[in-house]
């Protein structure tokens, strides 16, 4: 039904990069199977998922959204893959992204654009928007996804859709092709809240194969979901962050913030204003942290080992086939943040650049050391506005950045995170951000399914 549904309407959005018809018919017979022999590992056992196509996969192409990996198949299964193999979830396809994960639009994507479904005049959020447009289609039941700085909060912002970015280091990084390693986790997406902490159950753990792995149990987030769809918060304590909201923020997004925090309210929560005085430097300190380590994890697309190779003709020496590759592969944003991290991280500029954003890093994870010694979880809006026009932004990187503010502290900090929808304003929808401790994730699966 979902490849039906993938083949009926995906021209129109282009949420997949590449569908695996024959693959996932396979491994939903393979599920029935399991399921008719009493077999199966998983509640999922069968349900169909879409992959964000940086995840490595060994029967299908795995591009990160750039011509510098077009056609590359991966000799291994990332952990993330894996898992859902094991799991019996047929993977649909790869979808969508901005290339190698860097943008807030998916329109940095070398391959196509991919369109809101609420409008398909407008960005479906990014660096995830594949995910979140084949959720927000109906040509996907559940879909994984990255956020490295709110590539998952945002798009599911955008489209009305659920996402989760977990504790950094309980999903593991094995075969999630590097944006910035201190900073990605992988993580789940869903119609609902329920359906993506069952997700996010399947996809995480500890794996010795990722060295920031961390060895924890990540709790019984489907029973919090289960727990907090009975709608009573009493005694749960709910901090608004005073620095998220006000100037600059779209009307109708506050508004429906203001609601969101009085159905809280009404539910039987504790809400107070927190301030967290470090996270107006969050964008500066991000967009200088995430290119530098672009800047050298990029460093491996050298035109010898993957993908792309430009030049390789005999007249051109090693150094200059790489440079030839990397000119031809790599698109404007990509190469503009390899440049702005190799400058930030070159001698003589490291301690007043690099250095500095890695302080004003720490003093982001103590505001919320300090927010949660008095709440449960905070909440915010998850981006200043609703999803923007395609071609809106795609000429201005700052424009771009600012549609991020919201979410960037959490992943500096690497606490967990979820956006919930939240109603819509002028038509489109808005979402509502809940921010939790590192390893209790849970909190957010109670708060939002209570508020869901
Ligand atoms: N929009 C942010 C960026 O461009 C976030 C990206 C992400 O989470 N992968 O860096």
């Amino acid at each position: 039904a979902f490849l039906d549904r993938i083949a009926q309407v995906d021209d129109a959005i282009g949420a997949y990069l590449h569908v695996g018809a024959d693959a996932a018919l396979a491994a939903a017979q393979r599920a029935d199977a399991a399921i008719a022999a009493g077999e199966a590992t998983s509640p999922l056992t069968g349900v169909p998922i879409a992959l964000k196509d940086v995840f490595t996969t060994v029967d299908a192409p795995t591009t990160c959204g750039s011509k510098i990996l077009e056609g590359w198949v991966p000799p291994y299964d990332a952990t993330v893959t894996a898992k859902l193999r094991a799991a019996g979830l047929p993977i649909l396809g790869k979808t969508n992204m901005d290339e190698f994960a860097m943008g807030s639009s998916t329109e940095n994507s070398a391959y196509q654009v991919t369109r809101n479904p609420w409008d398909t005049e407008r960005i479906p959020g990014g660096s995830g928007g594949g995910s979140a447009a084949a959720l927000a289609s109906h040509s996907a039941p559940l879909a994984i996804g990255t956020d490295t700085g709110g590539s998952i909060r945002q798009p599911a912002a955008v489209t009305a859709t659920v996402g989760v970015k977990p504790t950094y280091g309980t999903v593991s990084r094995y075969g999630l092709v590097a944006c910035a390693s201190s900073l990605d986790q992988g993580g789940p997406c869903g119609r609902t809240v329920l359906d993506t902490a069952l997700l996010h159950e399947v996809i995480a753990g500890h794996d010795p194969r990722d060295s920031t792995s961390i060895d924890a149990p990540v709790g019984d987030l489907a029973g919090a979901a289960r727990l907090g769809a009975a709608g009573d918060l009493t005694g749960v304590r709910v901090g608004v962050v005073t620095e998220l909201g006000g100037d600059g923020y779209q009307p109708g997004v506050l508004a429906s913030f203001e609601a969101a925090v009085s159905t809280l309210t009404d539910r039987g929560a504790e809400v107070v204003e927190v301030s967290c005085p470090h996270f107006t430097y969050a964008l500066g300190a991000y967009y200088l942290i995430l290119p530098s380590e672009v800047s050298s994890n990029l460093a491996r697309f050298d035109a010898m080992r993957y993908g792309l190779r430009v030049g390789d003709d005999g007249a051109h020496s090693a150094d200059e086939v790489m440079a030839l590759t990397r000119e031809a592969g790599f698109g404007p944003e990509v190469k503009r943040r390899i440049m702005i991290g190799t400058y930030a991280l070159s001698a003589g500029y490291y301690d007043a650049y690099y250095g500095q954003a890695q302080k004003v890093r720490t003093l982001i994870a103590r505001d919320f050391a300090t927010a949660f010694a008095s709440v449960d979880v905070l909440v915010s809006p998850v981006t200043p506005t609703t999803a923007f026009k395609l071609g809106e932004k795609v000429d201005d990187p700052l424009a771009m950045y600012l549609f991020d503010l919201c979410t960037l502290p959490v992943n500096l900090a690497g606490v967990a995170a979820m956006s919930v929808p939240s109603g819509l304003s002028e038509g489109l929808p808005v979402g509502l951000q809940i921010m939790a401790p590192a390893l209790a994730d849970d909190r957010l699966y109670r708060v939002g399914a209570a508020y869901e």
